[in-house]
């Protein structure tokens, strides 16, 4: 039987999602970027946002990707239970990579963990890294989230003790405070809680792909006491340490709390398409 999404699809929407996810930011990012400039209180903290909007303005006009940093790539699939495909998909991502660091062109980051050498076009053992999800339809949906070493290098996990529910908060805190300006703020922090070791640092990851202006109490109480820490756009101080908190939760081990802080900075880059669906 053949299959309702080719190959081809898959490397020239890869590569066309990279593009846009590397030269342009979603629109919620930006839209909380220029509110934290508006309501900011620190001159320094203004004219950095003022930059950080400038810059972004110019990668979209001249289509240059918006970091010299454009990340280790990182990918999201929904797959639809009645999708057919007839070739090998994680071949399809990886060339989509491999024809979009050619093309854009993107910095080879990708390097083995032990010989530090690069493979030389993003691609490697285990990279790009894709994580796959069963849901309902015929079509598949991919997102990609390249993620900047300045930022992830700030995220940490910690096994709490299963009664210390109330040091979650102080943990995330904590890590942000210890990252200063590291990881490029104005930040998004995003908080995995529970499942296990692993599930928590994904839900983590999972969370940097929220929308940034929807926000509900407990992660906007968190947000603002991270941004009464003052460490401000680019840790020059200021009242905007973070543009967003977002939880996400799973149930875990009666023994066990595990907690990631997963930090991404101000080009809280991803985009998405979705192929075949409805078809
Ligand atoms: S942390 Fe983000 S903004 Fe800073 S250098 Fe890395 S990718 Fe670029």
């Amino acid at each position: 039987m053949q299959g309702n999404i080719s190959y081809d699809d898959v490397v020239f929407s890869v590569a066309d999602i990279l593009k846009r996810s590397e030269t342009s930011l979603p629109h919620d990012v930006i839209n909380a970027l220029r509110t934290a400039k508006a309501n900011e209180s620190s001159p320094v903290a203004r004219e950095q946002l003022e930059a950080i909007l400038k810059n972004i303005d110019i990668a979209s006009r001249k289509n240059i990707p918006i970091c010299q940093d454009t990340g280790i790539l990182i990918f999201f699939v929904d797959i639809g239970r009645e999708a057919r495909l007839d070739f090998n998909l994680e071949e399809a991502i990886a060339e989509g990579v491999r024809l979009a660091t050619e093309k854009i062109p993107l910095r080879p980051n990708a390097v083995d963990p032990i010989s530090r050498n690069n493979s030389g076009n993003n691609i490697g053992d285990g990279i790009p890294d894709i994580k796959y999800d069963l849901t309902e339809g015929n079509g598949i949906k991919i997102t990609v989230a390249p993620k900047g070493a300045g930022s992830e290098n700030m995220s940490t996990l910690k096994m709490l003790n299963p009664t210390e529910t109330g040091e979650i908060r102080r943990f995330v805190l904590e890590t942000v405070l210890k990252a200063g300006g590291k990881p490029c703020p104005p930040i998004v922090v995003g908080v995995g809680i529970g499942g296990s070791f692993d599930k928590a640092a994904r839900l983590a990851k999972l969370a940097l792909l929220e929308d940034t202006g929807k926000m509900d109490e407990l992660e906007r109480s968190i947000l603002d006491d991270i941004n009464s820490l003052g460490i401000g756009p680019m840790g020059l101080g200021g009242d905007t340490t973070a543009l967003a908190v977002h939880v996400k939760k799973a149930f875990c081990h009666t023994a066990s709390l595990p907690v990631a802080v997963n930090i991404q900075c101000w080009a809280n880059r991803h985009a998405s398409v979705t192929l075949g669906d409805g078809e």
